[in-house]
């Protein structure tokens, strides 16, 4: 069975600042960041030498690829035979030639940030992405005073290059219907973001065939799940997996909903597109992109529109 892990090591620090964001222009310092390469080493030698096949998606706490530290562990990942996936979240800002020697299971999650770069300027990373043959999705927050340079971008990037865009869910008048179907006409597939799925006592694969390993190695089911099962640099860690129920109310991000057998997220975006969120097939549409069947419109007492959603508890931040 092929394990699907999210890695976030003690890094904390991002050369950008969204307002959206927490990590906004916050800094490591030296010793901080040691710390951090020093641990994500660790992990590499630990996949290097794990038996099972992994997909590997790497979340850090704000913009790790801007460290060579990290370009070089992504190629090293990248090469590993047991490795089908490694993916990583980024603003495109770093140096992507040296991602040059990687092999083609290296995939990235890259977001446009448009208080922060213009559509020209991250439109000219995502061509060096193309030189480089590499394979990426590109995903922006869908702010309301960003829709324009949304647009802008959806037109002007290769249709071959999926544009997701994130509901951005924390006021109560986050969207207007008129406005859902606008961000519908940039991304077919926005309301499978919409809603904060009920998810307690609900299945979710995380905690079994998904799990996510922070800097000491500790195990915990997804991100918005505190309690550690285990840790992978002991040996046996594996018999802390197993299948779990969610123990949280609500889930709202596409890094944790992703694994709700439910919601059969997988024949959208194949086992392999899954992290990186890359549709199969696309850009073909597939034909439940009109709503999950826990959609706002879909099942009742399954979902509540995005509306009455609870900002993120303190310490969880989504995948912007
Ligand atoms: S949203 Fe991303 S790019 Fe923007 S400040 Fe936060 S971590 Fe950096
Ligand atoms: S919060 Fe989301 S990812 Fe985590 S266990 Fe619940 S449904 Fe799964």
């Amino acid at each position: 069975m092929t394990w699907s892990i999210l890695y976030r090591g003690s890094l904390s620090s991002c050369n950008y600042a969204c307002g959206y964001c927490p990590f906004a222009k916050r800094a490591n310092t030296r010793a901080e960041l040691a710390r951090d390469f020093e641990e994500l080493e660790r992990f590499v030698d630990w996949v290097s030498g794990c038996p099972r096949e992994l997909r590997l998606l790497l979340t850090p706490w704000g913009e790790a690829l801007i460290h060579r530290a990290y370009r070089r562990s992504l190629v090293r990942l990248s090469l590993l035979p047991r490795v089908r996936r490694v993916a990583i979240q980024t603003n495109l800002s770093a140096p992507l030639q040296d991602l040059a020697g990687a092999g083609p299971s290296l995939a990235l999650w890259a977001s446009f940030h448009p208080s922060q770069v213009t559509v020209e300027r991250f439109l000219s990373r995502c061509r060096k992405l193309d030189e480089l043959g590499l394979r990426y999705s590109v995903g922006v927050v869908g702010l309301r005073e960003h829709f324009q340079a949304i647009e802008e971008l959806r037109a002007r990037l290769p249709r071959a290059v999926y544009l997701w865009v994130n509901a951005f869910k924390r006021s109560p008048d986050s969207y207007r219907p008129e406005e859902v179907e606008r961000l519908v006409g940039v991304d077919p597939y926005f309301r499978f973001n919409l809603p904060r799925y009920r998810s307690l006592d609900r299945a979710c694969r995380t905690g079994q065939t998904s799990f996510t390993v922070d800097g000491k190695g500790d195990v915990r089911r997804c991100h918005f799940v505190g309690q550690v099962l285990g840790n992978v640099y002991e040996p046996g860690f594996e018999d802390c997996l197993r299948e779990r129920l969610c123990p949280a109310e609500r889930c709202g991000c596409h890094i944790g909903y992703v694994h709700r057998p439910e919601l059969r997220l997988e024949e959208v975006f194949g086992e392999d597109g899954l992290l990186e969120r890359i549709p199969l097939g696309w850009p073909e549409v597939d034909s439940r992109a009109g709503g999950l069947p826990e959609s706002p419109a879909g099942v009742a007492g399954q979902a509540e529109p995005h509306s009455a959603q609870t900002p993120p508890p303190s310490g969880v931040w989504q995948e912007v």
